[in-house]
């Protein structure tokens, strides 16, 4: 049948439905001429409507069955072609019923006649509530265009019943077999805990509330405005970097801008639209055709390509149905566990700290900023799960082990009950911790270790007494540029910036100038058109967009300076790269300095400027910088992706290097030696300071300051107390002159036979 022809067609059957929708019969006396309507159009003997009354499968209405078996005939989900249909939510096109293994023979219709099976799911809310088939004598499958009118004929029947109340209500049977009962999901620990709550989708799914347009032209405008807005989406992101904040951002790109220009794509919607859909419903069924398409093809890139149109799709769905918020927007309304693509900090900032429990990210890695922030914030994230639109359903029940990188999707009650005690020993072991708040942490031989704790936004510090921190090694400043719609003001900065120090009170705080770019985007911040970055952790990022916009660093220069009256001040510069970027940095401060001198305000009573290394390139300039510095601080998140040349953000690259990698411990190992002679203080900001067997690595290499997420405090003083600084000091120069084959395992070997717990 010509294309034309089929949307005729279609259109046909729509118009004539639209007619018996909205006539007064009653819901069962428009089943029984719906079925007529059907048949008669796609030349079928017999058309029949089952729909799931009490979990079981009834039919409802036919032509061409035996009227005797209407209310009587009854399967269950799974059982025979229509409940196999339903159990699927998948169509079936046969020439020959009885041949299908899942055929089950119901005497009572007198279908024995009938040779060919056609049956397409009637869908609501992603499960299948009911079926609609056609039979014919002769054996023949039927055409793809008939098939389609059926399943758009399905997408009415589902609006139809839903009003007219014929269906189990949502909560009985009705999901795909594949969405009830519990599954197992595994992917890659990024932030540890335990956590349990509801599943919610950072991007909702869109509700489709009308199926049949009233005016298609109107359809029509209301979809090419759509694409118009989705292809301007996807050249912005493509411009800006901005997309996904990292991860593998550019070939998923690549590939939505292949999809928002498919012609085919955009020509198969408007012919749904033609055949009198709504715009919503057009594309929704194209989508499901995709969809059915897709899942007889079974390979894994493809797999991958098809949730990218899954996402394109679903965002086409949002702009035209004007759904656009984030699951941030409505508010969570219990515990709750958030699945998304990817993040980024500021996106997960939105959501209700008290209320969000866990993450679950289809893609993330250790040291993406979203994966720093929620372990700042305590929540634990488990990465690299794809495709849980499949596998998981909003609302459904979740058990997020951080720990093991598992989550249980619908857990059995014993499952429940054995994490349940597992949580109440961690809560143990949380309380045990927080009894060290008041033990100071020296080695076993006497030395005082300073265990620091990172911080970025107002809410953190109170972290500063609960855990007992000897300070904040790391202040991420730009933290609350992310968070902010817009850039903050000079009074809004200084009033952070003093809130944290007067918190912090005799404790000293080190506040990092900010360090925008990278997986840090600014939407007010941007690039200029045309200058999008092909590898943004190595481009315009940290220092070298202050120094050369330095009206940010100037203003944020005279905010702390301010903020610090009376005190001292700490800051450091992030990704310095050459000794001069240092310099002019101080330089912009000094010149604050005078300009507030001028104006006779309270200076700070010191100020100690500090670098981060975090370039491989300053550790060449050491011996000429140190003396210039009251201290240096290790970022070893960045400087790890730059030894190893490996994007920190990379899911495909989150376990491929370890940071107990001789490489990486003898570089820092040079870095000791060559700032000793100066006595520059060297601590380490990154997050391996927080794991407790990297914590013990950098306390063998004469490493005494370190700066952790707050979550490690406890743990990492604990560990403190039980090592011997020059026992590992003496083990560690022998790993490093000869190192072993697996260093990780001989450092836990090592730490086991001393009884030091190093999980
Ligand atoms: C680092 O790079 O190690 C660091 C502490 O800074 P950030 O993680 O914010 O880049
Ligand atoms: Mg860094």
């Amino acid at each position: 049948m010509p294309m034309l022809s089929a949307v005729t067609a279609a259109r046909q059957i729509l118009t004539s439905l639209h007619e018996v929708m909205a006539s007064r019969a009653g819901a069962q006396a428009k089943l029984n001429q719906i079925v007529e309507v059907i048949g008669e159009n796609l030349d079928s003997e017999v058309c029949s409507i089952y729909l799931l009354r009490e979990g079981m499968l009834e039919l409802f209405a036919t032509r061409g069955l035996n009227q005797a078996a209407v209310h009587v005939t009854r399967l269950a989900v799974g059982e025979g072609l229509v409940g196999t249909i339903a159990g699927n939510v998948e169509t079936l096109n046969l020439a020959e019923a009885a041949a299908h293994p899942d055929f089950a023979f119901r005497p009572e219709t007198g279908e024995e006649k009938f040779h060919s099976f056609a049956g397409v799911p009637i869908v609501r809310r992603e499960r299948a509530v009911g079926v609609v088939a056609v039979q014919h004598v002769e054996p023949r499958r039927y055409e793809e265009v008939e098939i389609e009118a059926l399943q758009t004929v399905a997408m009415v029947l589902s609006e139809l019943i839903a009003n007219a109340e014929l269906i189990d209500d949502e909560e009985t049977l009705g999901v795909p077999a594949h969405l009830t009962g519990p599954d197992r999901l595994t992917g890659l620990t990024l932030v540890k805990g335990l956590a349990s709550g509801v599943a919610v989708f950072h991007q909702p799914r869109v509700t489709i509330e009308h199926i049949v347009a009233e005016d298609t032209e109107a359809e029509r405008q209301r979809v090419y405005l759509a694409f118009d807005k989705m292809r301007e989406q996807i050249d912005r992101m493509a411009s800006q970097a901005e997309f996904g904040m990292g991860g593998e951002h550019e070939e998923v790109l690549e590939t939505y801008r292949m999809f928002a220009y498919d012609e085919g794509w955009s020509r198969r919607i408007n012919e749904a639209i033609d055949s009198g859909l709504t715009a919503e419903a057009a594309i929704e069924r194209v989508q499901q055709r995709t969809r059915m398409r897709m899942r007889q093809i079974d390979d894994p890139l493809l797999a991958d390509r098809m949730h990218d149109l899954e996402d394109l799709s679903n965002r086409l769905l949002r702009i035209v149905s004007g759904q656009l918020g984030t699951a941030a927007t409505m508010g969570l309304k219990g515990d709750a566990i958030l699945i998304a693509r990817n993040l980024g900090p500021a996106e997960l900032l939105e959501y209700d700290r008290r209320r969000l429990k866990g993450v679950i990210l289809e893609e993330g890695s250790l040291t993406a900023h979203v994966v720093i922030v929620a372990r700042a914030m305590g929540i634990p994230v488990v990465g690299r799960m794809r495709a849980l639109r499949g596998k998981v359903r909003e609302g459904d029940h979740l058990l997020l082990d951080g720990d093991q990188g598992v989550v249980d999707v619908r857990a059995a009650p014993t499952l429940i009950e054995a994490f349940e005690a597992r949580f109440a020993k961690n809560r143990e072991k949380q309380a045990h911790y927080a009894t060290m708040r008041e033990v100071e942490p020296f080695t076993r031989d006497g030395t005082r270790i300073t265990v620091l704790m990172n911080a970025g936004l107002r809410d953190d510090t109170p972290m500063l007494n609960l855990t007992g921190a000897d300070g904040i090694g790391l202040f991420r400043t730009e933290f609350q540029f992310l968070v902010s719609a817009t850039l903050p003001s000079r009074e809004r900065q200084t009033r952070l910036y003093r809130d944290v120090l007067d918190t912090a009170g005799d404790k000293p705080v080190v506040f990092r100038t900010v360090d925008i770019g990278g997986d840090k985007v600014l939407p007010y911040l941007r690039h200029n058109e045309g200058e999008a970055e092909e590898n943004p952790a190595m481009g315009w990022r940290a220092l070298r967009v202050a120094l050369e916009r330095d009206g940010l660093l100037k203003v944020q220069a005279r905010a702390l300076l301010e903020a610090a009256g009376g005190k001292t001040l700490n800051v450091m510069f992030p990704m310095v790269t050459e000794p001069w970027e240092f310099d002019a940095a101080k330089a912009v401060f000094e010149g604050q300095l005078a300009f507030l001198r001028q104006r006779k305000k309270v200076l700070p009573e010191a100020i100690r400027y500090g670098a981060m290394l975090e370039v491989p390139a300053l550790a060449e300039w050491l011996d000429v910088l140190a003396p210039r510095l009251s201290f240096l601080s290790i970022g070893t998140n960045d400087l790890t992706q730059f030894l190893f040349a490996a994007d920190r953000a990379n899911p495909k690259l989150a376990e491929r290097y370890d940071w107990l990698s001789p490489a990486i411990l003898r570089f820092l190992r040079r870095v000791v030696t060559t700032v000793a002679p100066f006595g520059t203080d060297v601590t380490v900001c990154g997050e391996m300071g927080g794991r407790r067997l990297e914590a013990l690595a950098l306390l063998g290499l004469g490493i005494t300051r370190l700066s952790i997420t707050p979550a490690a405090v406890g743990p990492v003083k604990e560990l403190v107390r039980k090592v011997d600084m020059a026992e590992i000091g003496a083990a560690m120069n022998q790993w490093l002159a000869e190192p072993p084959h697996d260093m990780r395992a001989t450092l836990a070997a090592w730490a086991c036979e001393r009884g030091i717990e190093c999980d």
